[in-house]
């Protein structure tokens, strides 16, 4: 058995409902298909990094599944040759088919067992997916001095005054990884959005699990399959070549960085509940202070500083979820690293 053209993609999208697993071989290792959307490389000679690359958690977010599915190809053609543990996800398939960012659930808040509150496609999917990650943790050989990556790849629904930004789980203790920042900024990430409590995504999960080196990565907006632009991933697909390749974290200065930490949840708890600004307004816009982002006939949120942003803004969702989050600036030199 082998993949047909080597497009992970294409048999993904033609089997999203289940594939019965199967194994073949490439020029520098061994592939497992172990299931719709989940592929499992090993390379030839053992390594101690195990690196997760998640894409289409939301089906539409088209250029990151092409991007790490060109990727694929070339590792499997041989082009480029792998040195490092790798597990590709590509989310949710059922969705991708469709062009709509889910079905029933938005699949990025049901990790870390919120699955079990839900029933559907991305209920089960969610476990699935848990399931792979931590199949694949924990059969690497070198598990004792194992170095565990994820970097769950999306584009968002609204432009963004940082193009590209990544979400940096809650971190109980408050301190950082240079190395993973470095890391982000010599893949062309502007901005860094530090969480501020757990959460039910997939890059929490793997970090708080598994105790991964995990980030929800935004690449920019959304655009149907065919319609993306990958030069505008260049700095990303370089810097995973080289990690892929020679199992090396590319490094540039932190100072390009924009640090941001998370000051509230804007939680949608009415049906009346709206936001008071424009459908097009980017993320990382900053508003005045005392400024009414949201009102419903329950709660008002004025904004505390001014300076203070909106990220994800969004209430076309269900009462009791994530309407958006307010973030304030913060500088590098005030972060605490190991
Ligand atoms: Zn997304």
């Amino acid at each position: 058995m082998s993949i047909l053209n080597n497009d992970f993609l294409a048999l993904t999208l033609a089997n999203q409902d289940g594939i019965v697993p199967f194994q073949f071989s490439f020029p520098s290792g061994v592939g497992f298909i172990e299931d719709a959307g989940i592929l499992r490389l090993e390379p030839k000679q053992s390594s101690a990094t195990s690196l997760v690359l998640s894409v289409g958690v939301h089906g539409n977010e088209t250029g990151p599944i092409e991007l790490v599915n060109q990727m694929v190809t070339a590792i499997l053609n041989g082009t480029i040759s792998l040195k490092i543990r790798l597990l590709v996800l590509i989310g949710n398939p059922v969705a991708a088919n469709l062009a709509k960012r889910f079905c029933d659930v938005n699949l990025n808040r049901l990790f870390n067992g919120a699955w079990q509150e839900y029933d559907g496609f991305e209920a089960q999917r969610a476990q699935r997916l848990e399931q792979a990650v931590s199949d694949f943790y924990s059969i690497a050989e070198n598990k004792a001095d194992q170095m565990k990556l994820h970097y769950d790849l999306h584009t968002a629904i609204r432009g963004s005054v940082h193009e590209k930004f990544v979400v940096y789980p809650y971190v109980e203790n408050g301190i950082y990884n240079k190395e993973q920042l470095a890391f982000l900024a010599a893949s062309g990430i502007d901005a860094v959005l530090l969480s501020h409590q757990p959460t039910t995504t997939f890059s929490y999960y793997s970090y708080a699990v598994h105790g991964a080196h995990a980030f929800t990565v935004e690449l920019g907006k959304v655009y149907p399959f065919g319609e993306n632009d990958l030069s505008r991933f260049a700095d990303l697909k370089k810097s995973l070549t080289l990690l892929l390749e020679k199992g090396t974290l590319a490094q540039s200065s932190l100072d390009s960085l924009q640090i941001f930490r998370v000051l509230d949840s804007l939680v949608k708890d009415d049906d009346s509940y709206e936001l008071s600004i424009a459908n097009d307004v980017k993320n990382f816009t900053q508003f005045e202070a005392g400024y009414c982002m949201t009102h419903s006939d329950k709660s008002d949120y004025y904004i505390k500083q001014t300076g203070d942003a909106i990220v994800f803004p969004n209430t076309n969702l269900p009462i009791g979820q994530r309407a958006g989050l307010i973030v304030r600036p913060t500088i590098i030199g005030d972060l605490e690293f190991d």
